[in-house]
């Protein structure tokens, strides 16, 4: 005699009957006949109204289920039409899964958990399905934490970025809330109107209540955070600014690449390729120890620099200008703001036209970078937010479009991570 209720305890099937239990032959999987249970009957399938019944539908339908130890399970049931009154004929709704899809909600729930916590690679092994269909998993499971829970509410402090992917290729905006540290909205492109998507889903209302909005200096979060956000203050990123002033630098670092002895970039005659000797050399392995922090350098990196203050002062002070302008963000406030103003007549008497550009252009943005100064907003939390998203965006690689990668975004770093099922 089979004890239907041992299995509907083992595939966590609520408000269902199960019918009976076989084995597959053709592949050697368990076949658990379920129906919904009397309560659960009849449903349509996208808005839960009792309907009555259209036609038989498709017939007899597998959901892919969570294995029973090693073995695939599968969910078998009848799925009807019924004609609901709003969406017309509709197949049936099922206690155990998402609304046309081919896997039990608890597999889905099992699918987004091991997406935001494993690797793609465990992912797909242990669950033996295609990352392209995880991807359609993490979506779902995102667009039902969207319809439970609205990310937007109480905003007050937002920073707003822009990350590339696929070689540069695209773009998302991403927004993050800085009292919270969670990610709240994600979108594709990075254009004005794809930013208005933004302002349009938060509502004026909301977007009244904003009191500082950090991003970049490009232009067009400009143009849509002063038309939008009209009572929040625009500061800079702090980690953009100082990014700016690494670009700088490397600007400085070729040149001294590029004049410095023992360059050798044609090929020999030995059809070797052509190698750094000397004091090229040594400005290549410098490389890592200009652009990292003082603090973090080890030191090896410290003697490098050490002999480029010896062999290439100019190159010395650019890695100065640049050290310089992180300071001024290190310190903050008032402090910070002195320290700029003594950086830009620094900037401005280095006859490198990198740091007087990069002078013209902080002058430009200086609004911005002073209440960024005066505000406090955490640079780490964007700059590491940024860091974790590019992350996904290589992991998201055979996605299929943009939206997949979004929902493993907002579940990965937003404020609902993803449950095991039957934890609750
Ligand atoms: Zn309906």
């Amino acid at each position: 005699m089979l004890n239907t209720k041992v299995w509907e305890r083992a595939c966590g099937l609520a408000r269902t009957v199960v019918e009976g239990v076989r084995v597959d032959d053709s592949d050697g999987s368990i076949v658990v006949s379920a129906r919904p249970n009397a309560k659960a009957r009849g449903r349509c399938g996208r808005c839960h109204r009792r309907s009555p019944r259209y036609d038989h539908g498709d017939g007899r339908r597998r959901w892919r289920a969570l294995d029973a130890g090693t073995t695939k399970v599968f969910i078998e049931a009848d799925t009807p039409r019924v004609r609901c009154r709003v969406h017309g004929p509709t197949v049936v709704a099922v206690p155990w899964a998402r609304h046309g899809v081919g896997h039990t909600r608890d597999f889905d729930d099992m699918a987004a958990w091991l997406a935001v916590r494993t690797s793609k690679s465990a992912t797909c092994e242990l669950l033996r399905v295609a990352w392209r269909t995880v991807g359609s998993i993490v979506t779902r499971v995102n667009d039902d934490v969207e319809a439970r829970v609205d990310r937007l509410d109480g905003l007050r402090r937002i920073g707003i970025d822009e990350i590339s992917y696929k070689r540069g290729h695209r773009y998302l905006i991403v927004v993050v809330d800085h009292d919270t540290g969670h990610l709240v909205w994600a979108g594709p492109g990075r254009t004005d109107a794809n930013l208005e998507v933004f302002f349009d889903e938060l509502g004026d209302e909301r977007s009244a209540e904003l009191t500082h909005v950090s991003a970049d200096m490009a232009g067009w979060i400009a143009r849509v955070v002063a038309k939008r956000a009209p009572n929040a203050q625009r500061c800079a990123d702090a980690f953009h600014v100082v990014a700016w002033g690494i670009e700088a630098l490397d600007v400085e670092r070729r040149r001294a690449w590029n004049q410095a002895s023992g360059r050798n970039a044609i090929t020999t005659v030995t059809s070797q390729r052509g190698r750094a000797r000397g004091t090229s050399l040594g400005i290549a392995r410098a490389r890592y120890a200009l652009w990292k922090n003082p603090e973090d350098l080890t030191d090896n990196q410290r003697a490098q620099l050490d002999w480029i203050a010896k062999t290439d002062p100019r190159l010395h002070r650019a890695y100065l200008l640049k050290e310089g302008l992180r300071f001024v963000f290190a310190v903050k406030g008032d402090a910070g703001k002195h320290a700029l103003d003594r950086w830009l007549s620094w900037a401005r008497r280095s006859r490198m036209p990198a740091f007087t550009d990069l002078a013209r252009k902080i002058v430009k943005h200086r609004v911005a970078i002073d209440h960024a100064l005066d505000s406090g907003l955490s640079n780490a939390l964007i700059e590491s937010t940024n860091t974790k998203i590019r992350l996904l965006t290589r992991i998201a690689f055979g996605f299929h479009g943009p939206e997949p990668l979004i929902a493993l975004a907002l579940l990965a770093l937003g404020n609902q991570p993803p449950a095991l099922p039957g934890r609750t």
